[in-house]
């Protein structure tokens, strides 16, 4: 089977090494030449443009940073839409707008051409193993049919329902690791500052209630946890400014629905302040480091 794979990036190139090491025929294209490079030396065939890589290709798969990346690949003056030939099945895995993958499916209907949503979770080591947790949006045999590529990437895959929902699940997702970075932060300053140890801060919190994934997995402070990106200077992982725009996403889905949320805004802004000061492109749990006590002397 040829798959045409568009954004070879921080994911897409891991993913895409698993396509070829299962068997695939990949024909790749990223607008950053370093990045298509990595896809050839992952085994991929590069192609000129984004319309290039879905002609005469079985499956379409892309993995772009945001909405408007998606929208202008999909339906952009000499994207996709120009260059998909009817009855072609694409799969964009990328984290977006519900609503962007809803517009992009109806408009590549109107050609014949199906769309399912596919975000990930599981960050670049999972996509290295090819065990990501995949959730899914689409229609039953569409699901079915993109199902060996995807099972080539992860190791869970979960149709949760219609083209976006496979999006809503992992907004939601992220809505709560991202809420999760700042409140495990917040504790872990606050232990520090009455002088209690961060190991005995941790072992107490991983047997109690505030158990939670980032501090299991990622813990925010460095030297906890040798494999986290705490412990490497905080090198994604995951970038905050990736985390502050889906926690935006969720933001935006629950304005739509007229759904109060509190905590969710509150930690967009304070990764955004944080990349503002040059943590952006750091993995989200360095807004522990942003989280560093005031040095003013004014009484609290
Ligand atoms: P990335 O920025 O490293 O890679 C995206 C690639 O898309 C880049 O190489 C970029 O050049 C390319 N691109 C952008 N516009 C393009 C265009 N018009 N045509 C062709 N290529 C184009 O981002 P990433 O970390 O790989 O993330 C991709 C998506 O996956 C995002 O939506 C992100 O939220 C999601 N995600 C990332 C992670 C992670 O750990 N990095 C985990 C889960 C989900």
């Amino acid at each position: 089977m040829k798959i045409g794979f568009i954004g070879t990036g921080t994911m897409g190139r891991p993913m895409l090494a698993n396509l070829v090491k299962k068997g695939f025929e990949v024909l790749a294209y990223d607008v950053v030449p370093a990045a298509l490079d990595g896809a050839v030396k992952a085994g991929a065939k590069a192609a000129g443009s984004a319309a290039d890589a879905v002609r005469g290709v079985d499956l379409i798969v892309t993995m772009l940073p945001s909405s408007a990346n998606v929208e202008s690949v999909y339906l952009g003056k000499g994207g996709m839409l120009e260059a998909v030939a009817s009855g072609k099945l694409c799969v964009d895995m990328s984290t977006i707008d519900p609503a962007v993958s809803r517009r992009v499916a109806q408009a590549l209907a109107e050609k014949g051409v199906r769309f399912i949503d596919a975000p990930v979770s599981g960050g670049v080591p999972r996509a290295t193993d090819g065990t990501l947790a995949i959730m899914i949006g689409g229609d039953g045999r569409d699901v079915e049919e993109a199902r060996p590529a995807l099972a080539a990437m992860g190791a869970n895959l979960i149709h949760v329902g219609p083209v976006g929902a496979g999006e809503v699940a992992k907004i939601c997702n992220n809505l709560i690791a991202g809420v999760s970075a700042v409140a495990v932060s917040e504790a872990f300053r606050i232990a520090e500052g009455f002088g209690i140890d961060h190991k005995i801060l941790t072992d107490v919190i991983s047997k109690s209630s505030g158990n939670t994934w980032v501090m299991g997995a990622a813990h925010p402070v460095p030297g906890m946890m040798p494999a986290a990106p705490s412990s490497r200077d905080y090198e994604p992982g995951f970038m905050t400014d990736l985390m502050a725009k889906d926690l935006g996403l969720a933001v935006n889905a629950a304005r739509e629905l007229r759904i109060p949320v509190l905590v969710s805004p509150a930690a967009q802004q304070a990764l955004r302040l944080a990349s503002s000061h040059g943590l952006g492109r750091k993995d989200f749990t360095s807004i522990y480091q942003f989280l560093k006590p005031s040095s003013g002397q004014a009484p609290v």
